[in-house]
Parts: C-alpha cells; sequence; structure tokens
C-alpha cells in the first residue's frame, strides 16, 4: 500500500512548530509494511490544501492528514477532505453527546462554532474518537482510496493512531516490514561494509544498510514479508550471518545505547563501578545512572577537576601533577588507583583531558585524553586525540570512550 502524509498548519509553514507528527507516522506506517511515498504540508488554506490533497490521491492509495480538526474558522482539514472525496458530513449524535458532557464537566459554555467538530462522516466513512481532546478524527474511504484525518496536537495524533488507526490499518495491508539496528563499536563504517560484502553482495530481501556515527558504526537489517513473523525469522537469520562476520565487533541487535548494554553487563556480573572524571565533569557518572537499577552496580562518583581535587580526594601526588601536568597519563594513573584505594570497586575509571576551547599547547592540545581503567588492580590507561568541535561534543564524545572501555573489559 503507497501512502502520503498531508501535515497542514500555517505554524508549520513559519518553523514555529517541529513537524513530529510526519516523522511519527512515516515511522509507524513503514514498520507496518505501508511505505511512504511523500510528506506535505501546507497553511490553514483550503484551496492548496485541496489542491495538495488531490494531488497526493492521484499517486497513493492512502493520506494521512494531521491538523486542523479544531472548533475554529481556520480549521479546515475534515471540511476539504470531504469535498475532495465527494463525502457528506453529517452530525454525529454520539459525540456530540461525548463534547457536550466535556463542557459541562469543564462548566463552561459550549459555544456554537464547537459544533462543526462533531459533523462526520457516516456513510463512505467513520468517527475515530478523541479521548485526549474534543476534535474527533475520522476515515473516509471511497472508491479505492482513503484519507485519514487526525488532531494536530502530538499526545491526541499518536493516542488516535494507536488505538484506531493501527487496527484498522492492519486489516487492510499486506506486507509488514520489520528491522533490527545491529550496533558495533572498534570498526570503522568502511571497515565493516568490506566486511560485509559477502551478505550485502546481491541483497534484496533482508536489505543491509550500514551507517556511521560518532564513535560507533551500525548496521540495519531489514525485511518485507507477508506476516511478522517470517519478517523477524528472515530477519534474524540475517543478524547470524552477520555475526558470523564481525561479531566480535557487536555490542547490541537491540538499538540499545552502549550506556544501557554497559549498565545491564554491570548489574548482571556483579560488578561495582566508581568514577573520577575531570574534564567530561561528572557526565559518565550521570549517562550511566540513568539507567534503572544501576544502585547495585555504580558506588561513587567524583568530580576532580582542580588539582587540588585531584590530591585531596583521590591522593594524587604534587609531585606528577607538577611535572607531568593535570592532562597526563601519569595522573590519570593515580587518579584511579587513588579512587580504587578510597572505593575498593572493581572497575574504576578515571578521565584527564583538556575540553577547550582554550588551554591547549603545541605539545598537549586541546582534545588530549587520557583514560584510566583500573579493574581490580589491573591497570589500563589509554591516550585519546579527540577532535576538536567544542567542549561539550568533546565531553560527549569522551563519555562514550570511556563506556567503551568499561564495555570491552566486562563483555
Ligand atoms: P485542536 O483541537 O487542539 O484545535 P487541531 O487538530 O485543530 O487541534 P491544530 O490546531 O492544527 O490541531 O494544531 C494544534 C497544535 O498541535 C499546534 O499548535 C502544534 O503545537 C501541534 N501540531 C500540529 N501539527 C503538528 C505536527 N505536524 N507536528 C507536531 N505538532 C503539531
Amino acid at each position: 500500500m503507497k501512502s502520503a502524509i498531508l501535515s497542514v498548519g500555517t505554524e508549520l509553514l513559519f518553523g514555529q512548530v517541529t513537524n513530529t507528527n510526519t516523522v511519527y507516522l512515516s515511522q509507524k506506517l513503514n514498520l507496518m509494511g505501508i511505505d511512504v511515498m511523500y510528506h506535505s504540508t501546507v497553511g490553514d488554506n483550503p484551496e492548496r490544501a485541496k489542491h495538495e490533497l488531490r494531488r497526493l490521491l492521484e499517486e497513493v492509495d492512502l493520506v494521512i492528514t494531521t491538523g486542523g480538526l479544531g472548533p475554529t474558522q481556520d480549521d479546515l482539514t475534515k471540511e476539504m477532505a470531504a469535498e475532495v472525496m465527494g463525502v457528506e458530513l453529517v452530525l454525529d449524535k454520539e459525540e456530540l453527546k461525548k463534547l457536550e458532557s466535556f463542557f459541562i464537566k469543564l462548566g463552561r459554555e459550549m459555544t456554537e462554532n464547537n459544533i462543526k467538530q462533531v459533523m462526520l462522516p457516516v456513510t463512505d466513512g467513520f468517527a475515530l474518537p478523541n479521548n485526549g481532546g474534543t476534535a474527533p478524527g475520522c476515515v473516509f474511504e471511497k472508491n479505492g482510496k482513503t484519507v485519514i484525518c487526525l488532531p494536530g496536537p502530538p499526545r491526541e495524533m499518536t493516542a488516535m493512531f494507536t488505538e484506531s488507526v493501527v487496527p484498522y490499518l492492519y486489516k487492510k495491508v499486506d506486507a509488514v516490514i520489520f528491522s533490527r539496528m545491529i550496533k558495533t563499536i572498534g570498526i570503522g563504517e568502511s571497515q565493516l561494509e568490506n566486511d560485509l560484502q559477502p551478505v550485502i553482495n546481491g541483497q534484496t530481501d533482508p536489505t543491509i544498510a550500514t551507517y556511521a556515527k560518532e564513535g560507533e558504526s551500525c548496521v540495519r537489517v531489514t525485511s518485507k514479508r507477508a506476516t511478522e513473523a517470517e519478517a523477524v525469522a528472515a530477519v534474524d537469520a540475517m543478524v547470524e550471518k552477520i555475526r558470523g562476520l564481525v561479531g566480535q565487533y557487536i555490542y547490541s541487535i537491540n538499538d540499545e545505547e552502549l550506556n544501557q548494554v554497559v549498565a545491564r553487563k554491570l548489574i548482571e556480573k556483579n560488578l561495582t563501578i566508581s568514577s573520577a572524571e575531570s574534564c567530561t565533569g561528572g557526565l559518565f557518572a550521570s549517562t550511566l545512572i540513568g539507567n534503572d537499577g544501576i544502585s547495585s552496580s555504580f558506588e561513587r562518583a567524583l568530580v576532580t577537576y582542580s588539582n587540588r581535587a585531584k590530591e585531596e580526594e583521590l591522593g594524587v601526588s604534587r609531585e606528577t601533577l607538577e611535572r607531568f601536568g593535570a592532562v597526563s597519563e601519569e595522573t590519570a594513573v593515580e587518579m584511579a588507583d587513588g579512587l580504587r584505594k578510597v572505593t575498593g570497586s572493581d572497575l574504576c575509571i578515571s578521565v584527564t583531558g583538556i575540553a577547550g576551547p582554550s588551554g591547549g599547547t603545541e605539545e598537549k592540545p586541546v582534545g588530549l585524553v587520557y583514560i584510566c581503567l583500573n579493574y581490580k588492580g589491573e591497570v589500563d590507561c589509554r591516550e585519546y586525540r579527540v577532535r576538536q568541535l567544542n567542549r561539550n561534543w568533546i565531553r560527549n564524545y569522551v563519555v562514550m570512550l570511556m563506556l567503551r572501555m568499561v564495555y570491552q573489559k566486562i563483555k
């Protein structure tokens, strides 16, 4: 089935509101095996909206509109869809009762213009209840074409889509799309694509696409089949083939973030962890602590930004700081060692680096970072030279490097 999404609202064209409805609907429709061919946006102008809807219906079977269902004069979507589809709108007594009791509950008088919201298709269509607002949605069906009108507010739109539209569309579709996102670390995108050539060559279904994100490479495996079970089986068989080729780099096949996988593994393996952070300012701890259940593993987080903090909290020697500098392998090692003495955690991770934009020198440029992981006394300290984009980019990237070191140690 071919579809299009038509967003109605001048605020979208002004750039005042981000069109999250289209993103949401596209993702959901694709997962259901419905191809999305067009995204269109029009302002609150009936002539242009009708013109666009007619154009879309020449090429697709289904158009989903969002926005413009409310009581005011510029809410015109349903009226223009009825006109284009040649379907009559009549007063829906059931929906009128709901609307009246809504106003009674609010203790407000219902103004006449609200009636417009409950003018709905009865033949060649039906109403979709709105459990989160006043404007019902509706479906128009005629001559093999379908138009579904949904409200603009994302909370109302997603609720109506999930509760009413998904069951309706599932009855109509003849294919299901299923995909898995495989995430890897420690291998670049071009190497990954090269190693996957045996399965990428001649691919039809499942399809395989590689992507690069900051510090990690991903592979999306997608299958379109008659049933969900067939699509899942085809994807999972391909995931196993991919494991055979690049299994040592894979950390997730379920679209999990690295921090989620690290947290899960720490908890599963009953390992404790503490961190002493300088340039990341606690971001590593904050990222891990965002995961449920981490309290059984996370023991302590110190932000030891100044030299004094490194000396007082972690026992880094003044001589080390003066001789090698705060951003040095020696300091990182002493930070992790000191943290281990204070906490006794299985994993003690320290980080010290130059996040910029000032403070860099030729010998120690912005982006120079040392991360030390002390695992039960076994020391692994690494130097990284991170791209000099900006402070927060560097902080985020360094946290990813720290998570990667922990993951590689505990996997
Ligand atoms: P209401 O019953 O509240 O009047 P409506 O169906 O008439 O709903 P609109 O008036 O068009 O919807 O939009 C209401 C609000 O919903 C907009 O101001 C905007 O904040 C949000 N909205 C509308 N369309 C979108 C969209 N495509 N993506 C994200 N938000 C949207």
